[in-house]
């Protein structure tokens, strides 16, 4: 029997082809599982191209900023699936490119709000709401993280403590939602050529380097961060929770 044969997900963040999510979304359709996407309005027409490869699945509008759209958002996947939901996938981040160009130091107010609401709280503001669709049969929420937010990597700034707050937030969601078995766990992936990561200076170069150094001696593909959350998703995973997995070919274990 397929690994998620009649299980329900929705998912945040496919924008493109390239995206982490559109890699996840063939990961779990590949193993059973009835999808739905939620999507930023700029990416409607991407989104709705992609959707319609994988029979059966519906896309939702939603931006994460608001609690009106994700409370609308849940209502109509929570209607698509019938009441219940077994995983959901948070694979959306953002901050004003000037945070990511300009000094750490000279970070602002405003630009350190944006990034933390969008690429950490959503991922509290979303498990609040699966709660209720979860909590009878248990269930899964997996969400995407990125090294730089227990290393130093120059120009990652603001976004690097928004993974920090993300990483610890899945902790704290473990812990409470526990005893419903659902399950948080975070993807950290290495660096990855998709439209969020362009937004970082020196991505080929990096690139270029994990390859020389990890020990897999390459860098990753999207479909292995498919696979990753595919096998956090499913009951393979079923004594997981609250961890930071990295998919990296290995290059954080390395000191030099
Ligand atoms: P992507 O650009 O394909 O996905 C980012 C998504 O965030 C997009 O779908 C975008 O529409 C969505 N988004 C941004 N602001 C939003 C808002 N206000 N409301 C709703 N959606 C919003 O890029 P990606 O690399 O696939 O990013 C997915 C996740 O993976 C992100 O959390 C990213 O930080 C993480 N990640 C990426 C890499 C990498 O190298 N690409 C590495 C590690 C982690």
């Amino acid at each position: 029997m397929p690994l998620l044969e009649g299980k329900k997900a929705l998912i945040f963040g496919v924008a493109n082809h390239r995206s982490i999510a559109w890699a996840i979304a063939q990961s779990l359709a590949s193993e059973g599982a009835q999808l739905v996407f939620t999507y930023q309005e700029r990416m409607e027409k991407y989104v709705r191209e992609l959707a319609a490869k994988i029979p059966g699945t519906e896309v939702i509008p939603c931006d994460v900023q608001s609690d009106e759209e994700l409370d609308s958002a849940f209502a109509k996947a929570g209607e698509v699936f019938g009441g219940s939901l077994d995983i959901l996938i948070h694979a959306v981040a953002f901050a004003p490119p000037s945070e990511l160009e300009n000094p750490f130091v000279q970070t602002t107010r405003e630009g350190f709000h944006t990034a933390l609401d969008i690429s950490a709280y959503s991922l509290v503001a979303m498990a609040k709401r699966a709660v209720p669709l979860m909590q009878q049969n248990g269930g899964s929420i997996t969400s995407l993280t990125y090294m730089a937010s227990q290393r130093v990597m120059p120009k990652y700034n603001v976004m690097a403590v928004a993974k920090a707050a993300l990483e610890c937030s899945t902790r704290y969601l473990a812990y409470e939602l526990g005893e419903h078995n659902i399950r948080v766990n975070t993807i950290s992936a290495g660096p990855l050529n998709t439209l969020a990561a362009r937004g970082v200076s020196g991505l080929t170069g990096f690139r270029n380097h994990v390859a020389e150094i990890a020990p897999l001696r390459r860098n990753i593909e999207q479909s292995e961060v498919g696979d990753t959350a595919l096998f956090l998703s499913s009951n393979l995973a079923r004594a997981i929770t609250g961890e930071t997995l990295y998919v990296d070919a290995g290059y954080n274990v390395m000191g030099a």
